[in-house]
């Protein structure tokens, strides 16, 4: 573990003592905003994709509202996606009633 002693740091998203620093931007941050599983702070966390929580995200599924990647959504216009699984699960965009 990094020693800041004496070289105090803030935590970048609530400002509370930073405890660790982002493998990934290098942000300080505390306790509460640092996933110790992910080494991620909560900033690059909530950049991942939530579908396989790898790579960063692109766009976000205009069915469910997640957040994915570009292996995770496919693209259905300029702007809109819909992710991997909600197309799996015969989701097409639209209000689909359960005959
Ligand atoms: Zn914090
Ligand atoms: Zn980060
Ligand atoms: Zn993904
Ligand atoms: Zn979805």
């Amino acid at each position: 573990m990094k020693d800041l002693e004496g070289f105090k740091k803030y935590c970048a998203v609530c400002s509370a003592e930073a405890v660790y620093v982002c493998s990934k931007c290098g942000r300080p941050v505390c306790r509460q905003h640092y996933n110790l599983l992910k080494n991620l702070c909560s900033v690059c966390e909530s950049l991942l994709c939530e579908i396989c929580g790898k790579n960063p995200s692109i766009g976000y599924c205009i069915n469910c509202g997640r957040v994915g990647c570009e292996d995770c959504l496919v693209q259905l216009s300029t702007i809109s996606y819909i992710c991997v699984e909600c197309l799996r699960r015969g989701g097409r965009v639209r209000e689909c009633r359960q005959a």
